[in-house]
């Protein structure tokens, strides 16, 4: 009968030059048992009954073994298995001492990249773990289920080691291209509709969500409040905003400035300007068109007799009252708010920080240094 093979494995986390002090890590579901067999406390019980995070003295090593202090981590996640840290003295000698008693008793020895894969592999499992708790849709909570799967983390792991500094660059460049959509996949999108009164903002508000929320009066510059709806846009949770209480006929610019606020209070990702294509564009329209560059164009009543034709300018017709074109609308709202939805298998950012760290480690291959800001994944 063969032997189970000894599931630990052990590397050095201390750069490879002399320091005072070097740190091994030893994991898997042997570590305890592995890191038991070397570690002769200076008294007391073995590891494997000592508390979390409790540092205990001792020696480790073949005759008189080096002064080590170990200490036993808890897993980053809940079912994990704990996992242990040795110090011992710096000098490589020391170091190669304590290493080779942990080979003898059965740890295989790695580089720290694979730590680092496997650190990075667990922190952020678990970090997606519990958003994914938090998903409001389907199609969010398949993204995040890729980064519980390891997505983010292998795709961290391959910049950290082994790359040309191009090449890291590039990936890097790629991840953050990705952060816009991972930063949205719990808080959802936010989208704010503009446009002068009476063109039937209310009104698609209501028919995009579904149901009516929003008052819907013929009056024009009706006192409302701002109104918002969750809904679903190709599967992205969306949270769409009326601005509402926007009375400014008389003064377009006031009402495309008022909408930008409201844009940037929401941290609205995009801005849809209504437009009424049963009457003619008026001024403020213009204005409106001008103030907002940035905003997806929609020509509402496409339902009544049209007033202008569509060209030049790149403009959807769509119906609120018959509900035409709303589909079209929803898709276009999707594809500007998530132009490249991310594959299976594609390492999406989905935390600020991830995002901060990544920025950093972005600075660091462009300017030549080391990249350090990437340990973050590794360490939480
Ligand atoms: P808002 O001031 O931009 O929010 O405009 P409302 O949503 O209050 O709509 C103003 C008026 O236009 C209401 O009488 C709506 O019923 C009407 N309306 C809105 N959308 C449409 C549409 O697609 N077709 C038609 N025929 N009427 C619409």
């Amino acid at each position: 009968m063969a032997a189970t093979p000894i599931n630990a494995r052990v590397c050095v986390l201390t750069a490879n030059a002399r320091g005072a002090v070097a740190v091994l890590r030893i994991w898997g579901l042997d570590a305890l048992a592995v890191a038991d067999a070397v570690f002769r406390p200076a008294r007391g019980d073995r590891l494997a009954r000592s508390g979390l995070e409790v540092p205990r003295f001792g020696r480790a090593g073949a005759g008189i073994g080096d002064e080590v202090v170990a200490v036993v981590v808890g897993p980053v996640r809940a079912g994990g298995v704990p996992e242990v840290e040795l110090h011992c003295h710096g000098g490589t000698a020391a170091v190669v001492l304590v290493v080779e008693a942990l080979a003898d008793a059965g740890a295989s020895v790695r580089r720290s990249q694979s730590w680092n894969r496997h650190a990075a592999g667990r922190a952020l499992s678990a970090q997606a773990r519990a958003d994914l708790a938090r998903a409001p849709t389907v199609r969010t909570a398949e993204v995040l289920l890729e980064q519980a799967g390891g997505a983010l983390a292998r795709e961290v792991a391959a910049i950290s080691v082994g790359l040309g500094d191009d090449e890291r660059e590039r990936r890097i460049e790629g991840l953050l291209a990705r952060a816009p959509i991972g930063r949205r996949l719990v808080s959802g999108w936010s989208v704010v509709l503009a446009g002068r009164p009476n063109v039937g903002k209310s009104r698609l508000l209501n028919a995009l969500a579904g149901y009516e929320r929003a008052i819907v009066d013929p009056t024009p510059g009706t006192t409302r409040d701002v109104v918002t709806v969750l809904t679903a846009l190709d599967g992205w949770p969306v949270e769409i905003a009326d601005t509402a209480g926007v009375r400014a006929a008389d003064d377009p610019l006031e009402a495309a400035g008022v909408a930008l606020a409201r844009a940037r209070q929401a941290g609205a990702d995009l801005i849809v300007l209504v437009l009424d294509r049963s009457e003619p564009l008026s001024t403020d329209d213009y204005a409106l068109i001008a103030a907002l560059p940035d905003a997806l164009v929609v020509a509402n009543k496409g339902d009544l007799p049209t007033a202008w034709r569509v060209d030049p300018m790149d403009v959807l017709t769509i119906s609120a009252e018959s509900g035409d074109g709303l589909d079209r609308l929803a898709s276009a709202v999707a594809r500007r708010l998530v132009p490249e939805p991310p594959g299976p298998g594609v390492g999406v950012p989905f935390r600020a920080a991830h995002e901060r760290r990544l920025r950093r480690a972005l600075e660091q291959v462009r300017s030549g240094r080391p990249v350090t800001a990437l340990s973050w994944f590794v360490n939480g």
